[in-house]
């Protein structure tokens, strides 16, 4: 998601006239950050990096600074108290008013502030995005209404708000006619999509992939991040009627134990999780579930860790991010009362990743031998000479091949891989 707005801002700014993206911060006359607040080593860091932005000015007093997405969002106005050398403020909601900002920071000299929340206008004011390559996300909906109750996202972005259908069906259609053949429907939950209709009806997310994968220019269709509670069984059935949906799912549990998942207000039980595991697996055996954890919630015990490594080894999860919990300003479990050591908790983190880490690097080793559609997506960090593509499962696989085959779907015989990267070789067809 953030990926997503980074490149809007980079979009929106340089449809409004004689601006381009430079490399070196040094070359730059306006810095734009890009801010997220969902743990506190994050938001730590803008503050930091926002320290050599100063210096900067101080060089070149003309530069102009600007902070968006949620840490902006959630201090607003307080940011310019901290960073009073900050030209313009501006929330996820408001990035596509970025050049008005700018130029009313020119014209009257004093900082401007904008984090409102001004429903879905955002998206009838972006530039068509440009790519290069056959990928690219579709944004479909934004904010969350879900209000777990360690997570500041419903503050910072918003409550939940979808894109009309026709409006995504259009950025799809743009997009396919520059090539792009793979995408990625994104949004806080996905699957808690309802988009009005041109004669004014509602339809859901399952009716959304549908609408997306029928269109013959789009090969291969992804989305995240689903939430549990929505995982519809309309939606469940499509992975058994629509082949170019992959066998990959985002899924977040973040915990195994019952009475943690209540105090979190998840909506879902994990034998509930689980029940929405199995029905996938029954009309997509091959589906690779990967998903997130949060260690340490307020009132933790051993036993309900003990809960999600049980968990783990059922699912059986390809890959996931987890996350020592952070109590975010505003949030009910920032309150609420954490008695855990945090050695406790760092080996409990521990001890979770080697259990995942173990589990994706057999899934890695068992797809030595099989062979991988793969979309080319770029030539590899490594090698000039190497090509990189996405397998089904998400994972990165390098391998020899020329630049001509950038943004085509090719066969490759995986050799060997670590956890999140495989090697290959080209199947000539
Ligand atoms: N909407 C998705 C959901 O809740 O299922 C996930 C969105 S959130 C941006 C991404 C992940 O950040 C969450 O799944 C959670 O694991 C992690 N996260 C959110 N708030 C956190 C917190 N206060 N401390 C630690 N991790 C957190």
């Amino acid at each position: 998601m953030n990926e997503y707005d980074s490149d809007k801002m980079a979009d929106v700014m340089q449809a409004c006239g004689d601006m381009a993206q430079v490399d070196r911060p040094e070359d730059a006359d306006i810095i734009l950050f890009n801010t997220c607040s969902i743990r506190e080593k994050a938001e730590d860091k803008v503050f930091s990096d926002l320290g050599r932005a100063r210096e900067m000015k101080l060089r070149k007093p003309a530069l102009l600074i600007g902070v968006g997405g949620c840490v902006a969002s959630q201090e607003g106005g307080a940011i310019l108290k901290r960073a009073p050398y900050v030209d313009v403020v501006f929330g996820p909601q408001t990035l596509h008013r970025l050049p008005q900002l700018i130029e009313d920071r020119l014209a009257s000299g004093k900082a401007q502030v904008d984090v409102s929340f001004p429903e879905i206008e955002k998206f009838d004011h972006l530039p068509a995005t440009q790519t290069t390559h056959g990928a690219a996300f579709v944004s479909i909906m934004e904010g969350c209404s879900k209000y777990c109750t360690f997570c500041v996202v419903p503050y910072t972005r918003g409550e939940e708000i979808s894109r009309p259908l026709a409006d995504v069906l259009r950025e799809v259609e743009k997009l396919t006619a520059q090539g792009v053949s793979e995408v990625t429907l994104i949004g806080q939950n996905v699957n808690a999509y309802q988009g009005e209709t041109p004669d004014g009806d509602t339809v859901d997310f399952a009716y959304l992939v549908q609408a997306v994968a029928a269109m013959p220019s789009v090969q291969r269709l992804r989305f995240t991040t689903s939430h549990p509670r929505e995982m519809t069984q309309r939606l469940i059935n499509l992975y058994a009627t629509t082949p170019k949906l992959a066998s990959h799912l985002h899924l977040p549990v973040q915990s195994g134990s019952d009475r943690v998942l209540a105090a979190m207000k998840r909506g879902y039980t994990a034998l509930e999780y689980k029940s929405v595991v199995r029905k996938l697996r029954v009309v997509r055996p091959d589906i690779s579930i990967t998903s997130d954890f949060i260690i340490g919630f307020p009132g933790e015990t051993e036993a309900d860790f003990e809960a999600t490594m049980k968990l783990i080894d059922e699912v059986g999860f390809d890959a996931s991010f987890s996350f020592l919990f952070s109590p975010r300003p505003g949030t009910p479990a920032a309150e609420m009362q954490d008695d855990t050591p945090y050695e406790a908790k760092m080996s409990r983190l521990h001890r979770l990743q080697e259990r995942i880490a173990a589990l994706g690097q057999q899934v890695s080793d068992g797809m030595a031998g099989t062979v991988q559609r793969v979309l080319v997506e770029n030539i590899s960090r490594k090698s000039e000479a190497e090509l990189a593509g996405r397998t089904e499962n998400n994972r990165v696989v390098n391998f020899a091949g020329s630049p001509g085959m950038l943004g085509r779907y090719v066969d490759v015989r995986i050799a060997s891989g670590t956890l999140h990267t495989l090697r290959g070789e080209l199947v000539l067809q």
